[in-house]
């Protein structure tokens, strides 16, 4: 019996078959075509209408959203423009794959020069080439292999759209050698509740057909569990169920101390599954995802219109959304169309809405009007805020344009440093631990190979967190927690043992924190959270967690 470690996701346990998502083909080369060219140009047609139609195919079974983004690359497989640059390539002399890897090479080039929603499109088009390339080579398609029977997908990476179009009847279990806590794959993951773990070191070791115990709550894999092993297993998960279906309260830990569960939306049509779910409200709203695929900025009554709707879904609740966070992995054509070294450190959120003032004014325009229309508890935050100067701009603005509680993100460190300054010019603090922990870390959240820094559980920044929810306990102003540690139920305890009043994540995520408070006091919150502080290291603060829990 072997076991990997990685990063889990949730809390979920599966057992079953290893089936390994093929990697990425390499580049065909470059020799000349010794085939004859019509053979070969009738060889690539005959690839090209396969792949198109197995994609509709795809698209038919999966339906909805996924469909849509099938039936497009299925029609990319028979471009005409594409086709004829294919069969000129090997009229030339390249062989069928070469031709096909170069003219999709360049299309693609083509579209990412157009940025948008093109340039989104590009992506698609380097998965559709090597689907082509694969039948041309007769080697299984990458991307998430089809089977009659359930089993734990393993792979280097995923992509989101592969995330996305997982079918949950037969993925018991997802194992990535790639990817931290804060990557794509794992958020998707967790919000549609798939046993994960990412960043296994070893992953690549397992082949098909291997029988895997994930348990992502350890965030161990074993390979060929035993028996008693499996029955454990099973025993949690029955634990695991009955929390999931417990009956839905409010917020709150052992003691009674309230600490409302808000959801993380990026869409108003998400916030009626939320409400369903036990939101107690939302407390981020990522108004940049309605607009990512626009050129120009949207206008005052397109805003006001999406803010009325999620507005409307909570009468009576705190919403919190925040302007618009351009930047990354997020670029809003246009608020910055710039080509960044380092986007990351770009002229990205606030920053980016400064340069652009009438934007900004424009949402809080927007927003005060949606404010006004409906009986929602409105706040506004600002992303990526640097410290206390930018902090009193972005209050001031949302003021004089009818906000009634602005505040702001702490994503930098910069201004978790300057806490009390903070807490005292801004109504709220919202912490956004992918990013605190990104630059805290110097960790790219897009970066795979630097994913094992991306830890949340780093005392260093645990630290950050304790001096935000220090400074606002002293000023009387609340802090919530927005990123993705708030979706980790023990965390969730160390981040209200910091002095975090409100928790925000994706709904699938309340059962396992709801039932994770209930067994905590305040005061066993505060100690653990001492626990994790006086540790070295991300691993070891989650270990002294655990074991301090143990021995209560
Ligand atoms: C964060 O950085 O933690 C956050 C909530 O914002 P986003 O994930 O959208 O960058
Ligand atoms: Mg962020």
């Amino acid at each position: 019996m072997r076991e990997l470690r990685g990063v889990g996701v949730g809390r979920g346990i599966a057992a079953g078959p290893v089936l390994r998502m093929p990697d990425p083909l390499p580049e065909p080369d470059a020799t000349p075509r010794t085939a004859d060219a019509e053979a070969e140009k009738a060889t690539v047609s005959e690839a090209l209408a396969a792949v198109a139609s197995e994609l509709t195919e795809r698209g038919q079974r999966a339906g909805g959203d996924a469909q849509a983004v099938l039936d497009a690359q299925a029609m990319m497989a028979q471009d005409p423009g594409l086709v004829d640059d294919v069969n000129a390539r090997i009229d030339g002399g390249s062989t069928g794959e070469r031709a096909v890897f170069e003219a999709f090479a360049a299309f693609q080039e083509l579209l990412t020069g157009m940025g948008g929603y093109m340039g989104e499109r590009a992506a698609d088009l380097a998965d559709v080439a090597q689907r082509i390339i694969a039948r041309l080579r007769g080697v299984p398609a990458p991307g998430v292999p089809n089977s009659d029977s359930p089993f734990v997908l393993v792979a280097r990476d995923l992509a989101p759209a592969d995330t996305a179009l997982l079918d949950l009847d037969k993925v018991l279990a997802l194992v990535t050698r790639d990817g931290g806590p804060t990557s794509h794959t794992a958020i998707l993951a967790r919000s549609k509740s798939i046993t994960a773990i990412v960043g296994v070191e070893g992953a690549e070791s397992l082949t098909d057909g291997t029988m895997v115990l994930v348990d992502s709550g350890a965030g161990t894999v074993t390979v060929e569990p035993s028996p008693a092993q499996l029955a454990d297993a099973e025993t949690r998960t029955a634990e695991i169920r009955a929390i999931v279906n417990a009956p839905i309260t409010d917020g709150a830990l052992a003691d009674g101390t309230r600490i409302p569960l808000l959801a993380n939306l990026g869409n108003p049509k998400d916030a009626a599954a939320a409400v369903g779910l036990g939101a107690e409200g939302v407390g981020l709203f990522r108004t940049e995802f309605l607009f990512l695929d626009a050129t120009e900025a949207p206008s005052i009554e397109r805003q006001e219109a999406d803010y009325t709707a999620v507005l409307a879904a909570f009468p009576g609740k705190k919403v919190v959304v925040r302007c618009l966070d351009a930047g990354a992995d997020k670029p809003l054509s246009f608020l910055n169309d710039a080509e960044e070294e380092n986007p990351a450190l770009g002229l990205r959120g606030l920053r980016s809405l400064r340069a652009n003032e009438q934007i900004l004014r424009d949402q809080l325009t927007a927003l005060a009007r949606a404010q006004e229309a409906t009986e929602a508890d409105l706040w506004v935050m600002a992303p990526m805020v640097a410290d206390v100067a930018e902090t009193e701009y972005f209050v001031a603005v949302a003021r004089e344009l009818g906000i009634r509680v602005a505040g702001v993100m702490a994503e930098i460190p910069s201004l978790a440093l300057m806490a009390e300054q903070v807490a005292a010019a801004s109504d709220f603090v919202s912490i956004g631990t992918n990013d605190l922990t990104q630059y805290t870390l110097a960790a790219d959240r897009m970066l795979g190979s630097v994913a094992a820094y991306q830890d949340p559980w780093h005392p260093a920044v645990l630290r950050l967190v304790r001096m935000l929810g220090d400074a606002g306990r002293t000023h009387g102003k609340p802090v919530g927690v927005c990123g993705e540690a708030a979706a980790d139920p023990l965390l969730a305890v160390v981040l209200v043992g910091l002095g975090v009043n409100s928790l925000s994540m994706t709904p699938a995520a309340f059962a396992d924190v709801r039932a994770e408070l209930l067994q905590h006091t305040a005061t066993d919150a505060t100690a653990l959270a001492e626990a994790a502080l006086a540790a070295p290291t991300a691993a070891a603060a989650r270990d002294a967690v655990r074991t301090a829990i143990a021995e209560r």
